[in-house]
Formats: structure tokens, sequence, C-alpha cells
């Protein structure tokens, strides 16, 4: 496991050669070594790359702090078992984690990454590292809301049963398609999608999972879908849930989306994101709430 981190001098861990470069120095009893992000640092060869075989996980540090590691640790584990890659050691990540964000400027809120592969093709052992970025800011799109399209995803809403191959559930590299589904909403003058099923039930957004409002009730789609269950959807309920609100996962025609009160797009970074226009029509938009929300999402919880 490499721990890649953004330049510095003099910390534990790093050793400067003649030159005045740092060497890679084993953190030998922690599992890992620390490296710099800005030298290259991964084979040409490696499948992650090759063929984008591999999982990751985006972790939110505020403050130092990541509410979500838990989570996110046992959604690693979850995705790594689905591509039948070795269970990740819960210690060493966790260790390199804590050392990604400790040998990092201090910056509001970081972006960590976790990355296992497939490793160098024909050497059977994968290649993993853990990234420390400070975090794109999406004040602009947290106050201001998100015009949204829907997508068909061309899955059925029991693809994971159906063909577990597909790999629908994990957190795989291969987001490709992902990407395209955003450029294509930029295609159509919107910020981000919202995928259908073939069948007609509403999965996730590229890089988010949704959440809408009726009432008083507060529901996402459940992750039986073939779709990754949120990390911040589950911090967003419990929050909901002190409220006195009613939160279900649960499966959603695209029509329902149509009559919610309102929709967001929840995930590590961004955090919520309100929808205030779907497929050209209005959204109802609650600032207050999707501001307290972000406050509770923001918020530096036990570690
Ligand atoms: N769904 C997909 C496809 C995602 O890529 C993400 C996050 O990147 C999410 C949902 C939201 O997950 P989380 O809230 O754990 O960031």
């Amino acid at each position: 496991l490499i721990l890649v981190t953004r330049p510095v001098t003099g910390v534990a861990g790093e050793r400067t050669d003649a030159a005045g470069t740092p060497a890679q120095v084993p953190h030998s009893d922690l599992g890992f070594v620390v490296a710099r992000a800005s030298e290259p640092q991964l084979s040409v060869l490696d499948l992650g790359v090759t063929r984008g075989d591999g999982i990751f996980e985006t972790v939110m540090v505020s403050s130092g702090q990541a509410p979500a590691i838990d989570a996110h640790l046992a959604r690693f584990a979850e995705s790594a078992r689905l591509l039948d890659l070795p269970e990740p050691d819960e210690i060493v990540w966790t260790s390199a984690i804590a050392a990604a964000v400790a040998l990092h400027p201090r910056v509001p809120v970081l972006a960590v990454k976790l990355v296992l592969t497939r490793g160098i093709e024909g050497t059977g052992r994968p290649t993993g590292w853990v990234v420390a970025q400070a975090a794109r800011d999406f004040t602009a799109q947290r106050e201001n809301g998100i015009r949204v399209v829907t997508l068909d995803r061309g899955y059925r809403h029991d693809v994971a049963q159906t063909s577990p191959w597909l790999l629908q559930g994990a957190k795989t590299l291969s987001y490709a398609l992902n990407a395209a589904a955003l450029r294509e909403a930029a295609r159509r003058d919107a910020d981000d999608v919202i995928f259908i099923s073939s069948d007609g039930f509403v999965l996730e957004a590229p890089t988010a999972s949704v959440l809408l409002r009726e009432g008083n009730r507060f529901c996402t789609p459940p992750a039986e879908l073939g779709i990754l269950p949120g990390t911040t959807q589950r911090r967003a309920f419990e929050f909901l849930r002190v409220y006195g609100f009613e939160t279900d996962a649960v499966r959603l025609r695209a029509s329902e989306l149509k009559r919610a009160d309102a929709i967001w797009l929840l995930s590590s970074i961004r955090q919520a994101v309100a929808v205030i226009e779907l497929d050209g029509a209005d959204v109802g938009f609650d600032r207050t709430l999707t501001a307290q929300l972000n406050e509770h999402l923001a918020a530096a919880g036990p570690a």
C-alpha cells in the first residue's frame, strides 16, 4: 500500500537522498510507504489504469475528522468482495488515512481517496494507495441548487440479482460511463443526472445518492436496485429522524420524482445539493432545510 501525499518536508517516514529528493520509506510496521503525489507512483501496466479493474472510496475529512469512515471502509470491503479482490486490511488502511490527513497542510475539507486495483498484469498482487487532496468547493451548488435530467440507465431494477457480473453496487474504477452521463447532462444544459432503470425505477446519480421528500417523509431508493448505499444518505437520514421526519429506503417510480416536494443529490464531498429543476420543470427548493442538512453533514462527528 502506498500513501501518496502532497509535497511536505521533514515528516516522519520521509527521508531525502543526496539530491534532496524524498525517497520512499517503508512504514514497515504500518504496511505502507509515504510518497509524493507529484512524482510517478503507478505502473502503466497496472490493471486499474488499463482496464479500470479496481475499486475506490472518497472520504470527506472535516477539521481532521472523518464522520463516515466506518461506512466507507465497510463499503470498500464490500466492493473488494464483489470484485474478488483481497479483503482490505482495515488497520493498514485506517493508519494510511490518518497519516495522509496528518501530512497534508491544513485545509477546511480534505477529500481522501482510497484506491485498490488488481495490480500489475500477471503479478496477481493488488496495488493500493491513499491520496489526500483539498476538496473542491461546492458552496455555490449547495446554496443555489442544480438542474438535473433523468437518463435511462439501460438496466432493469433487478440487474444486481440477474447479472451480478455487471458489478452493480460495487464502487469500481470504471466511471467512464458516469462521466459520459454528466457530459450528456451538460449537452442538455443541465448540471447532473438521475438514472432511471429501464423498467422505470429511480436509481442514483452518477456520483451521488437521490433523496426525495413527500410531506414529512424522506425516501431514497434501496441498495438492492444495484446502486451504492450512500454514506451521506445514511447520515442525512440520521439527521432527519432527529427532527421527527420519517425516513425510508423504497422503490420509487420515475413519476414520483415529478410529484416530489423536494429532491436532493447526496455525496461525501458535495454533501446535499437541492435539485431545483428536473427535466426542465421546477422543483421545490427548501433553502433552510438544505442549509441545516449541510451544516450537519459538514460537522465533524466521531472519527
Ligand atoms: N452513488 C454513486 C454512483 C457514487 O459515486 C456516490 C459517491 O461517489 C454515491 C452514490 C454517494 O456515496 P457517498 O455518500 O458515500 O459519497
